[in-house]
């Protein structure tokens, strides 16, 4: 079959269908789609997320999908498999961004997705299976602090006590599903059923420098690494910072430091990644010796097993910090997220499609960032490709891909798919 040549990838005309070009234009649309000016912020249930949905589903008729928007507000299009029950291959990542965020973390890899279906049905190729492209609604847990909410409804493990988490301003996420127009009593409808999934595939930005380091464009993912976060809280005794000695300071604030300098001291010497993103003395005024202060940990290692061990360290560790300085220690755990490994066929395909891109032999990267593949896991085996980054940047205004890597990136996505396909 001889093919147009937009279809080989070699394009620069950014209005040719499913090419890089245009991928990185519709990022730069989406990129528009903020609740700030001058700044990319898109949390979940919001304006934002309406807009972002439509103008998707309008992308995804384009590449020949049907597009729906499910119980929990993720983006979703089908391509029907050749029987009513054909087993259904999941293609996707997340729309939704962190405040002051890059242009291609989740999207870059939904747009991916949508693009390969394009390519494909406009080759006429016909698959064994069904495909399925999802535009996740929440990764990043910005609004109401709960990471992968728009994966876990689709996988089916939504928790009811969820209903109550709260944003900024109060609202509940019960509240914030009817004013987006979804009905809670229906969130279940999201979930995929078990028996018809095949396995999911995601594509997206490396968000660290190892494949630029390492001169490449793409790298195969072996796993994800768990996270866990909790609450830190240093209570003493607020006092004049005059008039109170040294001796007698019950100074919150120097105590919940020492402890910030001993989780990275633990995490360095352990081989993990403790990271204390937030801290907040109380009552915050300069005359007055702090009587509380609050912090956040995430904790990351490659196996939960390492992860949960310095966890124990720290906790000992800050125990003694509390008792030295008469201060009382308190965490409560805010989120806990398993370490993932690939599924074996699914890796594979990846790494089939990344060396019919030239590179036969691909970096293996195990993901220090947490996907929806984690949340995807618990319904079916996952892969992942990655795309390289500059300067390992993300989560940053200035995430940056190259078009270039995106054509490869694209090429190598579809050609796991057919890979998957010879094999079915
Ligand atoms: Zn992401």
């Amino acid at each position: 079959m001889s093919l147009p040549e937009w279809l080989n990838g070699d394009d620069k005309d950014g209005d040719v269908p499913f090419s890089a070009a245009e991928i990185l234009e519709r990022c730069d649309i989406l990129a528009t789609h903020s609740s700030r000016v001058g700044a990319i912020e898109r949390s979940y249930l919001t304006a934002e997320h309406a807009r972002t949905n439509w103008t998707v589903g309008e992308w995804m008729a384009q590449a020949g999908l049907e597009p729906w928007q499910d119980a929990a507000g993720n983006q979703r299009g089908t391509l029907a498999g050749p029987r009513d029950d054909s087993p259904v291959l999941l293609l996707g990542s997340h729309l939704d961004t962190v405040p002051g965020a890059g242009r291609y973390d989740g999207i870059l890899g939904t747009l991916m997705a949508i693009a390969v279906v394009g390519r494909l049905e406009a080759k006429g190729v016909r698959l064994p299976f069904g495909i399925e492209v999802l535009g996740f609604a929440d990764e990043e847990g910005t609004r109401f602090g709960r990471t992968l909410l728009g994966s876990c409804a689709v996988a089916g493990a939504w928790q009811d006590s969820w209903w109550e988490l709260r944003d900024a301003q109060g609202i509940s996420l019960r509240t914030a599903f009817e004013a987006f127009g979804l009905d809670p009593a229906r969130i279940e409808e999201a979930a995929l059923p078990r028996e018809r999934v095949l396995g999911y595939l995601e594509a997206h930005i490396e968000q660290g420098p190892l494949l630029e380091d390492a001169d490449r464009a793409l790298g195969v993912v072996t796993g994800i690494m768990g996270a866990r976060r909790f609450d830190l809280t240093m209570v003493g005794e607020a006092g004049h910072a005059g008039g109170m000695p040294y001796g007698r300071r019950r100074d919150a604030l120097l105590g919940a430091s020492e402890v910030v300098t001993v989780i990275e001291t633990l995490a360095r010497d352990h081989g993990a990644i403790g990271t204390v993103g937030r801290m907040q003395a109380y009552p915050g005024a300069a005359n007055v010796i702090p009587g509380r202060a609050e912090f956040s940990l995430d904790l990351r290692a490659e196996t939960d097993e390492l992860r949960d061990r310095v966890w124990d360290l720290i906790q000992e560790q800050a125990a003694k910090v509390a008792a030295a300085r008469n201060l009382d220690f308190q965490a409560v755990e805010r989120h806990d997220a398993e370490a993932t490994v690939v599924g074996e066929r699914l890796a594979e395909a990846i790494r089939a499609g990344i060396a019919a891109t030239g590179d036969t032999a691909p970096l293996e990267l195990l993901s220090k960032a947490g996907h929806d593949a984690m949340a995807i896991a618990s319904l079916t085996d996952y892969a992942m490709l990655f795309i390289r980054c500059g300067g390992g940047i993300s989560h940053h205004k200035d995430e940056s891909v190259i078009e270039a890597d995106v054509a490869l990136a694209l090429d190598a996505f579809e050609a796991a798919v057919l890979d998957l396909a010879r094999t079915f």
